[in-house]
């Protein structure tokens, strides 16, 4: 149900890529903003974002976009975060909220932080929520339906301000925490950082494979390999910067992956099935405690249920999204 007035009156979106259309879609579907601005880098996504109708104003440059918006959410890659608060920081509405929904976050309020004027209110975001598809005609409006967005504001950030902006996550559908960006860091690099840097490498290394052919990679894939490709297929750009970003905690979570995948390969290589077996009975309690609290189901995601949104399936490429 769309609320009584919306709670920001501009929003400008810089950048309009998967998130940043499906922010675009969602605030339109649940009356969250009265106007949307958006930009791209590229004239071909200013096109295309125009075409989609996803704004009321799509403008060239990133301060043109800023300029009198009451929210401002940078949708851009991670290491892009620094120079669009740089060239955002002039333009900025005294009072003005910014954000962004960068997937790492300690090097966000790094880069963005020391550009912002005093006066405007700086609330770090990240949506856990995305599928491995990128641009404009990505995005859909249920993206955060259910899923949790996580804030990380820098100590002293005003209450009132993180408030607000946690009451716009959850008017698009999202359940909001908030989190120091060190601690977001920590838990993201073992449940989405790390999960992806296997898919790379086990995409990789099955291409390599010289004894077994990629034909036969590709029909017997049903067996566990194909969940690892659509992972293995995610924007390049913005995994590139999530582990340039994100280094020392998706190192730590690496050194003890690897100390684990030694003991599996110990049981494996000396026959130890009971070691094999109670490592895999605990990792599949852990799969069902995720069913269980609704971060995933046998169903599509877009079946959950959300007061507002439509609750029949609606027809979209996506079979599941990630949290990413
Ligand atoms: P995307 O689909 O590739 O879109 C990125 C957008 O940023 C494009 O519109 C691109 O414009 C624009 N852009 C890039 N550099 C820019 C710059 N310097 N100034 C202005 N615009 C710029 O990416 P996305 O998947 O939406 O990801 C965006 C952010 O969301 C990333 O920080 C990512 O970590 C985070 N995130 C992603 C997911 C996910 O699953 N994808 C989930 C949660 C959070 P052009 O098209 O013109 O190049």
């Amino acid at each position: 149900m769309a609320p009584k007035a919306p709670l920001f009156n501009r929003l400008a979106l810089i950048g309009v890529g998967l998130i940043g259309s499906s922010i675009a879609r969602a605030a339109r579907a649940q009356g969250a903003v009265r106007e949307i601005v958006a930009t791209a880098r590229s004239p071909a996504t200013r096109r295309r974002v125009a075409e989609l109708g996803l704004a009321d104003q799509v403008v060239e440059g990133n301060g043109a976009a800023a300029a009198g918006a009451d929210l401002v959410i940078a949708c851009v890659p991670v290491g892009a975060c620094g120079e669009v608060a740089a060239e955002i920081a002039p333009h900025l509405k005294p009072g003005a909220i910014v954000s962004d929904v960068g997937s790492v976050k300690a090097a966000i309020v790094r880069d963005m932080a020391p550009h912002l004027p005093a006066g405007v209110h700086f609330v770090p975001a990240h949506p856990v929520a995305g599928t491995e598809h990128s641009g404009p005609d990505a995005g859909f409006a249920e993206l955060f339906v259910g899923r949790w967005c996580i804030l990380t504001p820098p100590d002293g950030t005003d209450a009132a301000a993180v408030d607000r902006l946690a009451a716009f996550w959850r008017l698009l559908g999202a359940n909001v925490e908030t989190m120091a960006p060190e601690h977001h860091d920590l838990v993201l690099a073992i449940t989405s950082h790390l999960p992806h840097l296997i898919a790379y490498t086990i995409v990789g290394t099955a291409d390599e494979l010289a004894e077994v052919t990629r034909s036969e990679v590709l029909k017997f894939s049903a067996g566990g390999f194909r969940d690892f490709t659509r992972i293995a297929a995610s924007d390049p750009t913005m995994w590139r910067d999530v582990f340039l970003a994100n280094k020392d905690a998706v190192l730590e979570m690496l050194g003890t992956f690897n100390e684990d995948l030694s003991q599996l390969t110990r049981a494996i290589r000396r026959g130890d099935g009971d070691a094999l077996f109670e490592h895999f009975k605990r990792t599949r309690a852990i799969r069902r405690g995720i069913v269980e609290i609704g971060q995933d189901s046998p169903a599509p995601d877009f079946g959950r249920a959300h007061p507002g949104l439509p609750a029949a399936p609606l027809p979209r490429p996506y079979a599941a999204s990630d949290d990413n």
